[in-house]
C-alpha cells in the first residue's frame, strides 16, 4: 500500500524522524486554520501519489492567509498527471541550504536491503542515476546484521554530504532504517532530505510503501486504508483472501501457485499479449475459490479473455474441472475462458470440461497454445 506524503510523514514521526509541523485538510478554510497554527511562512502541498508535484504547480509557498487561500483554491481540484487533488498538506516552510536523497528498499537479487544516499537530492533519483550514477552512494545491508551507526557514518561520508550534515544524517538514516524494517515497509524514501542554514537535517518529503503481507501485525494501518488509493480490483481480491496484483493488460489470469501464476503472465507477454493481473488461487482449486477468482477477474472492465492455468498436484484434475464448472454456474462472465489443465488426473479433468465446451469455454492442452488462444480472443497481440 502506497501512502500519501502526509501519511508517510506521520509514519516517519512515529520513528522519531524530524518532519515539519503540519496538518492535512480538504478545504481552503481548513488550510488557513492550519497555517495560523504552524506559523508563516507555510508550504501548501498537493497530496497525490505521483512525483514531480513541485514542477506541476502542486507545491506553493505562502506568507500570509491571503496567499494560503489563493494557493489552496488553485491546488484543490488540480489534475496532476491524471491524479485529482482532494487533500492538501500545509506545513511550516523550511529554509533550505542543501537538498539530499535517502532511501531504503529491498534488493532481491542481492538478498539484502539496499540503502541509497545522494548529495544530489530534490530531483528525481532516476535522473541522477542516469546523468551521474557516481553521485549515488549505495549500501547493501544484511538483514541479520542491520545498519550500525558506524556503517551509517561511513556511508554518509561516501555520499559526500556537507560535513555539517553528518550527525543529523546518520541519526535520520538509522531511524529511517528502523521505520523500513520494524515498520514493515517495502520502500522508505526521503527526497529531499534537507540541510537547513542552521545545520539541521530534516525530511521535507516522504514516500512510503507498506508491505501488505505484514498488515496482520499492524492494526494501526487501518487508518491509512480507505484514504490511500487502493486498486478496486485489489481491494475486492483482498476481501476474498486471494493473492492478486492488478496489471494493465486485457487477459485475465488465474493460476494455482505463485510460480505458475508468474509464468502464466510471462507466457501471455511472450505470445504478444498483456496480462490484466496476477492471481494465485493457491494449492486447491475448489468451486468456492474458483468462483471468487472469476468474480474478481470479471469486475475488471479491461478483461477481454480469461486464461485459467491449473497444474494439478495434490488436487486432482477432476476436482479442478468440477470446481470450474460449478463456479461458472455462479458467476456470469463477460469474457470467454481458455483453460489449460495439466498434472494429476488431467485426462479425467479434461473429459469433464469437454461436456461444457463452447466458444465461451475452450480447453487447450499446452500452456503456450492456451496463451495464444486467450490473446487471440482478447483481440490479438498488442
Ligand atoms: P515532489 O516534487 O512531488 O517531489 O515534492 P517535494 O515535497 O519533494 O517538493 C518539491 C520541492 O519543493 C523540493 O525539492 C523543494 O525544493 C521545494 N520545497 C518543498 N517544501 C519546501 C519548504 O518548506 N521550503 C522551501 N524553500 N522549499 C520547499
Ligand atoms: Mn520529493
Amino acid at each position: 500500500m502506497d501512502l500519501f506524503e502526509y501519511q508517510g510523514k506521520q509514519y516517519f514521526a512515529r520513528f522519531g524522524i524530524p518532519v515539519s509541523a503540519g496538518d492535512v485538510t480538504e478545504d481552503v478554510d481548513g488550510a488557513v486554520a492550519i497555517a495560523e497554527k504552524v506559523g508563516y511562512p507555510v508550504v501548501v502541498k498537493a497530496q497525490v501519489q505521483v512525483g514531480g508535484r513541485g514542477k506541476a504547480g502542486g507545491i506553493k509557498l505562502a506568507n500570509n492567509a491571503d496567499e494560503v487561500r489563493e494557493h489552496a483554491t488553485n491546488i484543490l481540484g488540480m489534475d496532476i498527471k491524471g491524479h485529482v487533488v482532494r487533500r492538501i498538506w500545509i506545513e511550516h516552510a523550511s529554509d533550505i541550504a542543501e537538498e539530499y536523497y535517502a532511501s531504503f528498499t529491498l534488493d532481491r537479487s542481492a538478498k539484502k536491503h539496499l540503502g541509497m544516499l545522494s548529495a544530489e537530492g530534490g530531483v528525481e533519483i532516476e535522473a541522477v542515476a542516469e546523468s551521474n550514477p557516481d553521485a549515488i552512494a549505495k549500501l547493501h545491508i544484511d538483514p541479520a546484521e542491520g545498519l550500525t551507526e558506524e556503517a551509517a557514518r561511513k556511508w554518509v561520508e561516501a555520499a559526500k554530504l556537507n560535513p555539517q550534515a553528518t550527525d543529523g544524517a546518520v541519526d535520520i538514516l538509522l531511524k529511517l532504517y528502523r521505520c523500513y524494517t520494524e515498520g514493515d515497509c517495502d520502500l522508505t524514501e526521503i527526497n529531499p532530505l534537507i540541510l537547513t542554514p542552521e545545520g539541521k537535517v530534516h525530511a521535507l518529503d516522504a514516500k512510503v510503501t507498506l508491505d501488505e503481507s505484514a498488515s496482520f501485525r499492524h492494526p494501526e494501518w487501518d487508518e491509512f486504508r480507505g484514504l490511500a488509493q487502493m486498486d478496486p480490483r485489489e481491494k475486492l481480491a483482498k476481501d476474498k483472501g486471494l493473492q492478486y496484483v492488478g496489471l494493465s493488460g486485457n487477459v485475465g489470469v488465474i493460476a494455482n501457485g505463485a510460480g505458475l501464476a508468474m509464468s502464466t503472465c510471462d507466457v501471455v507477454n511472450q505470445v504478444g499479449g498483456a496480462p490484466a493481473n496476477f492471481l494465485d488461487i493457491g494449492g486447491g482449486a475448489s468451486a468456492e475459490v474458483m468462483a471468487n477468482a472469476l468474480e474478481v477477474i470479471n469486475s475488471d472492465d479491461a478483461v477481454q479473455a480469461i486464461f485459467i492455468n491449473i497444474f494439478g498436484g495434490i488436487t486432482k484434475g477432476e476436482d479442478v474441472a468440477n470446481g470450474i464448472v460449478q463456479a461458472l454456474g455462479r458467476v456470469e462472465l463477460k469474457a470467454p475462458i481458455v483453460i489449460r489443465l495439466d498434472g494429476t488426473n488431467a485426462e479425467q479433468g479434461r473429459e469433464i470440461l469437454k461436456e461444457h465446451e463452447s466458444d465461451r469455454l475452450i480447453s487447450v492442452a499446452t500452456m503456450v497454445d492456451a496463451a495464444k488462444k486467450a490473446v487471440e480472443l482478447a483481440g490479438g497481440a498488442s
